[in-house]
Order: C-alpha cells, then structure tokens, then sequence
C-alpha cells in the first residue's frame, strides 16, 4: 500500500513539476508577459464579459488527472484573459491606478519561488531585516518623521484596521483586549472618508453608531470646528472618543483633511490621530506637495499604498507608526510553539499585524526603489501630476463642462454640463455619457458623486500613460457628449 502511494507521487512530481519543464514554460511565460506588455494597448481597457461567462466555461468538477501546461495556459488566454480589465493599460483611469513595473515583477517572481513564510524573524531574517530597512527608506524618501517605524501589510483597510484596534486598546488601557467593551468609543473621519473605515469600526467592535462623519468644506475637506465640536457632545454624553481618521487625498475627489488643525485638535482632547494617504502618500516624495504632510507631528499611524502609485505590485501597504509598543502591545501572542531565542533582540512581523503568515512583500519594494531610484519615481509622479493639470485645463477651457473639485493630484472629478438641464437630467447625461465611454473600450473611467452630483473620476497615474492617451480620451469625452446632443 505504501509502496503504491509513493509510487503514484513520485510520478506523479516527475510529470507535473519536472523541473526542466518548469525551466521551459518559466521563460515562455515571461516572453509572454513581456509582449503583454509591448501590445497591452490592444486590448480592450474593461472587460466585457457578461456575469457567469467565464463560469460557464469551467468545468464543475476538479481535474482528476494532472493536464498539461499547454492545456491549461490556452484556457488562460481563451477563457481567463477576455474576462481581465487591463489595469496596467496607458489608457486605465478608473478608480485609483495599481500600477506595477518589470522590476517589482521579477522580484515577486523569486518571492514566490523561495516560498518563504516570514512570520517572525527566525523564519526567514532577511525579510524582516529587509522590510525594516526598506520601509525606512520610504518614510525617509516621503518625509515621515523619523521616529516612526514601519511594516508591510497587504492593504491599506488592513492598516488602518490595525490603527483602529491600537486605538482602542490604547484608549482603554488594554483593557478592551481582555475584558471586551464596557462603554463606548467613538471614532471620528470626513464624510469623504474611504468605506473601509466603516467596514474597519465594525469588524473592532467600536459599532456603526459611534462613526462619526464630519462634514466637509467646499474643498471637500474635513471642518475641524466640527470635528471638535463632535468630540465635545461625545465627551459631554459620556463617551470616549478614541481615534480620528484624517485622510490625505480621499478617494472620491483627492481632497485633503487639514493634518495641522486636526491634529492640534487629537493632542488637546488626547485622541489617537491616523492618516489614511492611501493613493496621495506617495506624492509626499515631491518637495513642491510635501506640505499636505504639515503636522505629522501629531500623527500616531499612517498608511499609504505603494500598490497604488509607486510602481510596487499589489499588494504592499506600508504602515508607519509612532510607538511601536502599542501596535505589538495590541497584537503580541506568545504560544511555546513560536518562541525562539532572538526574540529580544529582533523584530518579529507577527505581532505587527493581524496574519500570523507573512509573504516576503519587501523585495519588491526593494527592487522597485533601487531600479528607479528617488529620481526616477519622482519624475513618474511629475508626469501624471502635468498631465493631471492639462486635461484639467481643457474642462476649464470648454464651456459645456465643469470641474467638479480642486485638482489636487493626479484625479480630475468633471462632468458633461450642457446649457438648460436640471440636476437630475445632468446626473442621468453624465451617467450615460460615461457608459458610451467606457464601451468604447479604449479607455476606462468611473465615476463618483459629489455633493449629491454625479461626477466622472479622470484617475491618471499608470506607469506608461503619457500625453497621448490622456488626449485621446479627452478627444473621446468630447466627441460621445456632442453625440448625447445629437
Ligand atoms: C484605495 C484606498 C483605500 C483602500 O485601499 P486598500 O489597500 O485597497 O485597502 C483606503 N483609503 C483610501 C483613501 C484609498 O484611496
């Protein structure tokens, strides 16, 4: 019986993870990927496929003998690939960019091939000492102050999840943590603020109903005199507000929270103060947007996403937070079967974070960050921020359209705005106007509303857009609204 089992294994591995066939298929895959690259253009930027097609084309039932590579890369390209929006298409500006680069492909190629799970430091040191070092250089390069430290999680509604529960225990004492709630905290944001903070109050107890949404400026913006008078009730009504959540470019419009004011605010009432910079952050490299970062000082946590606009494959949030202590003091378990001997002396990840498994994320950061250098990144967020301002130029410039907010960064919120139509007409031409759009299938928006407007979302930011796919979809808007007047 063993015999027979070891037998078909053994063949089994032969057949299927022979080693020379992985070499071969290894470097057609690449050759692949990199004329995806070359022609990524041709293909349609959305996917057109209807719900269920790319279901209806599987088989139910799980192979029972192994297939072949070939069979299966030919159901990729025939079932898989027509049912893929091309995110890393020059002519992607919908939702945020999660723009990738040669460099971070190669490094996640030997990540996935070492396999490692970096848990803790012993179960792999370098990718603890990498991510320590690489994340270093980041809040070095955006001028994070420079007692904070950070950590890789794999997104930013985790990241922000974690400031949450910091928060919380902090708040309490670390109470909260042993005994579960016995009063209220509350938690504070814009009402622009990203939907994962809704989701992240839930999932750490704090309760929908102790969410506060601040209202905003014309900017969009957070008003900290309501902020504060907010804070005030709650403590007034015997509860204790335990974070606020200012975000740095929200996602809706790029609107910036004011970090000064917000934060002299958290350090007068004592309240956990996060950034959420999840797409702006990166900007913070620029000298010329630094600003939007006056009062970091005050800041307990801040996350941005390198898996947004830094060229880094999803995903890689980087976390950075002021007192180390609270974050593992949150999070810390210590089970016999994960002691080891240096923990004293090192870092380990696991008590960082929520997932006791860790992927190597840090070598791609790290090849991203050598390859392109300060320099280099920085000339990728110039371009997209001309460009931001250019395309905002000829909304301006045309009379049947209308900027919808400041254009802070990279995002232009517009609408199609002809003479004699009512709110709703307008809200119901702009969402037509963006399906023709998008059915083109040569570029890709979406769309958001603002103040009760609906408003098309212009999110420029991948790697290889340039000048003119950022006119051809200009052309593009233009030519489908005069065609909604005809
Ligand atoms: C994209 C975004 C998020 C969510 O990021 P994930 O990494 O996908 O969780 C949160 N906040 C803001 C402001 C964002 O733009």
């Amino acid at each position: 019986m063993w015999r027979m089992i070891n037998y078909i294994k053994t063949k089994g591995v032969e057949k299927f993870v022979d080693i020379e066939t992985f070499r071969k298929h290894g470097h057609e895959f690449i050759d692949w990927v990199a004329d995806y690259y070359k022609e990524v253009e041709k293909y349609p930027v959305r996917a057109s496929v209807t719900p269920g097609q790319v279901k209806s084309q599987l088989p139910q039932n799980p192979p029972l003998k192994g297939e072949s590579m070939e069979k299966i890369f030919a159901d990729f390209q025939e079932i898989i690939l027509p049912g893929i929006s091309h995110w890393q298409h020059p002519g992607w500006f919908a939702y945020f960019p999660a723009n990738t680069s040669p460099p971070s492909i190669l490094a996640e190629i030997l990540t996935a091939g070492l396999g490692a799970q970096c848990m803790v430091w012993a179960t792999s040191p370098a990718a603890t000492e990498l991510e320590e070092v690489v994340l270093s250089w980041l809040g070095q390069m955006l001028g994070l102050p420079a007692n904070m430290q950070g950590v890789i999680q794999d997104t930013a509604s985790t990241a922000t999840l974690c400031a949450l529960l910091s928060a919380r225990e902090k708040a309490s004492n670390f109470s909260i943590n042993e005994q579960g709630f016995d009063h209220p905290l509350t938690v504070y944001a814009s009402e622009e603020a990203h939907s994962s903070i809704e989701k992240d109050v839930k999932i750490a107890g704090f309760g929908k109903t102790n969410l506060r949404n601040i209202p905003t400026d014309e900017n969009l913006a957070l008003i900290p005199a309501s902020l504060e008078e907010a804070i005030i009730r709650d403590k007034n009504e015997g509860k204790k507000p335990a974070c606020v959540i200012a975000t740095i470019g929200t996602t809706s419009s790029t609107a910036i929270d004011p970090l000064e004011a917000i934060g002299q605010i958290c350090r007068r009432h004592n309240i956990w103060l996060h950034v959420d910079a999840a797409f702006a952050g990166a900007a913070a490299m620029l000298e010329e947007k630094r600003e939007m970062l006056q009062g970091m000082e005050y800041v307990d946590s801040f996350v941005v996403n390198p898996h947004k606009w830094l060229l880094t494959n999803f995903d890689c949030s980087a976390y950075f937070v002021k007192e180390p202590e609270v974050l593992t003091k949150t999070f810390a378990i210590q089970p016999e079967y994960l002691k080891t001997s240096q923990d004293k002396e090192v870092k380990n990840f696991r008590d960082w974070g929520i997932q006791l498994g860790r992927r190597f994320r840090a070598l791609k950061l790290w090849f991203v960050l050598r390859s392109y250098g300060i320099n280099g990144l920085k000339e990728m967020l110039r371009n997209h921020l001309e460009l931001a301002q250019t395309f905002k130029s000829w909304v301006e410039e045309d009379k049947n359209f209308q900027l919808m907010a400041p254009v802070n960064l990279s995002l232009i919120c517009f609408r199609f705005k002809p003479e004699g139509k009512s709110a709703e007409e307008l809200n119901y031409l702009n969402e037509l106007l963006l399906k023709r759009i998008n059915d083109t299938g040569q570029v890709f928006l979406t769309h958001t509303t603002l103040k009760n407007q609906y408003a098309l979302r212009m999110a420029i930011g991948q790697r290889t857009t340039s000048k003119k796919q950022v006119q051809e979809a200009w052309d593009l808007i233009q030519e489908k609204a005069q065609e909604l007047m005809t």
